[in-house]
């Protein structure tokens, strides 16, 4: 063994630092030593003056780089990394030249000179607080979001009083162009904003149709976080010889890992587990879940399925750690399930895939976990299981990770069992080159007279005594189709199936916990939490009633000791939820109607309105993909679950 192992254990590895310092607000991006300052770069003084209100000390690589040419009229394509200030790219020149304008014009256009068009609400939200900023000493200047999922009026009022610059998303702005309402002809300068997110979203002919409904004669600046071929297609029609500027940021990962995630169901996972177990090549696997009580649970249940499966988790002692981590890396076992502290730094070469059974808390340990694979120049494979309603949170994985996770489908039943009848056959063919069968030969020669039994009728019973009662095909795993599937499994998740709850379930009494509506929980996380860590099944969770700043949870009044220490040290989405007994509350049968008095349902998380994740409402009986994609902010904040 090269290196003491408590070390590999403990420690983070260099990168994890790095992938830390990533994960953190950009107080300002990237700082990789341009010497220039927005005083070298003609920038109208009431920009400059503005730049200087918000402590802006000098451009950010992307920017010095694309706001020359900007000014000077270029199209431009702008590639680089979330965080790297790709707004004030586009926003300080574009409200510079427009400053400049005003003046030869004797004050501020009327018309609709700066679009903007964002992915999400919220993107669009953030870029027109930018602009807004970054305009303040301008004036007679309006800066106005448009997007769906609110109500018209007051944008519609917004656009007849006259912005100079409209940021929107993609279907709404389609909606005010067709109502009228919005006004292209007198644009000067368009910008595509996050451009790899709106195709991602379905927003590709919309975007087009934009392009195509603005005057030829205008700037446009293309900016992403990465180009894909679609967006190339998009820059090669719609720019004109633009200056490509890309700056290369810091990945978190290595590109050698390939990402994917299987959309499966909490029963199913462990199926979908053995299922890619038996047709991935793979050689060290480890598979993280979240609590200590699942890594044993799941080494378990893979050993009985015949894989050399072990646990280490926090409270296995830390020799006996060492010897299982030794054991992956000589091969006496192959797959490793533990939990993120448990796994944290472990440096194993063998490490060929890692499954994220269980989806983490946050990006930055899905980061850390995928980082156990792909080692020493090898190639690796990450899995993520992801069940219907997480699978919102892989836009903010993708964006961590500056990779994307494709798809894969499960392994058909049809394919496993072909994969199983071919093994079966080979272990026959194995077995009669290698072994002296001389004995057993005669004996079912015997039997084959005494019994007047067919020889292969024998064959199949010994096959059967050979599979150890275990069957050799397997099953289909139900799986509802596409657009049920979600419904269904949030209907169970939310248990709406026991309805409003109104009086606590004998036996069960009133927790509190210290996260609410300000803490943006959902009830499907409450429930993850507490299931997890409190060891309580989800059958056990009543209802839950989310406040503003804590929550109401109906639990087993009996919670043990040890369950009521974990769920006490539980976070959800980052906050510690300091379970305790509701005050005042009897831990019993009876009491009012009305204290769960909202209908779980209600409290469900509606993703069209989620501002956090939503895309663009308006628009999503079209796109069927609008909810739910990314937020595409790199704050700690919205990269925590
Ligand atoms: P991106 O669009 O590339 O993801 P943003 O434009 O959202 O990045 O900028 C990230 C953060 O950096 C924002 O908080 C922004 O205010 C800040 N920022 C941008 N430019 C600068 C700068 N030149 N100096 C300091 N902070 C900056
Ligand atoms: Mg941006």
């Amino acid at each position: 063994m090269p290196e003491n192992l408590s070390e590999q254990i403990t420690d983070t590895t260099p990168s994890a630092v790095t992938e830390a310092t990533a994960a953190a607000p950009a107080a300002a991006p990237e700082d990789d030593g341009v010497d220039i300052r927005f005083t070298d770069l003609n920038l109208d003084g009431r920009v400059l003056a503005a730049l200087t209100d918000v402590g802006y000390e000098k451009p950010s690589p992307i920017q010095a780089a694309t706001i020359p040419a900007l000014l000077e009229g270029r199209d431009v394509v702008g590639l680089a990394q979330t965080g790297t200030g790709k707004t004030a790219a586009f926003a300080i020149p574009a409200l510079s030249k427009m400053a400049e304008l005003a003046d030869i014009n004797g004050g501020p256009s009327k018309n609709t000179q700066v679009l903007v068009l964002a992915p999400t609400r919220e993107l669009a939200l953030q870029v027109a607080e930018a602009f807004t900023s970054y305009a303040k000493h301008m004036e007679g200047f309006t800066v106005l979001p448009v997007y769906g999922g609110s109500p018209y009026g007051p944008q519609l009022n917004g656009l007849r009083r006259g912005a100079q610059v409209v940021v929107g998303t993609p279907g709404r702005v389609i909606d005010h162009i067709e109502k009228g309402s919005l006004d292209l002809s007198n644009l000067e300068y368009v910008v595509l904003d996050e451009a790899d997110e709106m195709l991602r979203m379905g927003f590709a002919e919309d975007v087009e149709k934009i392009l195509s409904s603005t005057p030829d004669e205008k700037q446009v600046a293309l900016f992403s976080a990465t180009m894909p071929p679609a967006i190339r297609r998009i820059a090669k029609k719609y720019l004109n010889d633009p200056a490509e500027i890309s700056v290369k940021g810091k990945t978190t990962t290595g590109t050698n890992t390939r990402q994917r995630y299987l959309q499966v169901m909490g029963p199913h996972k462990l199926d979908a587990m053995t299922r890619i177990l038996e047709v991935e090549d793979y050689d060290g696997i480890i598979a993280f879940v979240r609590t200590k009580m699942a890594t044993e649970d799941l080494a378990d249940k893979l050993r009985s399925r015949g894989f050399s499966a072990a646990a280490i988790n926090g409270d296995i002692p830390q020799q006996q750690r060492e010897r299982t981590v030794e054991a992956l890396r000589d091969g006496k076992i192959d797959i490793l399930v533990a939990t993120d502290v448990a796994a944290r730094g472990l440096d194993v070469d063998r490490i060929s895939l890692v499954v994220n059974y269980d989806i983490p808390h946050d990006t930055e340990s899905y980061v850390h976990r995928i980082g156990r694979t792909g080692r020493a120049g090898r190639s690796g494979d990450a899995i993520l299981f992801i069940t219907p309603r997480e699978k919102y949170l892989l836009r903010s994985i993708e964006k961590a990770t500056r990779q994307p996770v494709e798809q894969m489908q499960l392994p058909s039943t049809a394919k496993i069992n072909e994969l199983r009848l071919n093994k079966f056959a080979e272990k026959i063919t194995k077995t009669l080159a290698t072994e002296d069968v001389s004995l057993f030969r005669d004996l079912i020669a015997n039997y084959e007279r005494e019994h007047d039994v067919p020889a292969a009728e024998i064959a199949a019973a010994l096959a059967i005594m050979a599979q150890g009662g275990q069957p050799i095909l397997v099953q289909d795993i139900p799986v509802a189709p596409a657009g049920q599937r979600e419904r269904a499994e949030g209907r169970k998740d939310a248990f709406g199936s026991r309805g409003p709850t109104r009086t606590l379930t004998e036996g069960n009494a009133t927790y509190r916990i210290a996260v609410g509506r300000r803490q943006r929980v959902m009830p499907g996380s409450i429930v993850g939490a507490i299931a997890n860590e409190g060891g309580i099944s989800s059958s056990q969770i009543g209802g839950i009633d989310i406040r503003a700043d804590h929550s109401l949870v109906e639990l087993p009044a009996d919670l043990s000791k040890d369950q009521l220490r974990a769920l006490s040290r539980t976070r959800i989405g980052g906050e510690l939820i300091h379970l305790e007994l509701d005050k005042g509350r009897k831990p019993s049968g009876n009491r009012g109607a009305g204290e769960f008095k909202k209908p779980f349902k209600k409290d469900f998380p509606k993703r069209d309105g989620d501002t956090r994740f939503s895309g663009d409402a308006s628009r999503k009986p079209r796109h069927g993909k609008g909810a739910g994609a990314g937020a595409g902010r790199s704050n700690a904040q919205s990269e925590q679950w």
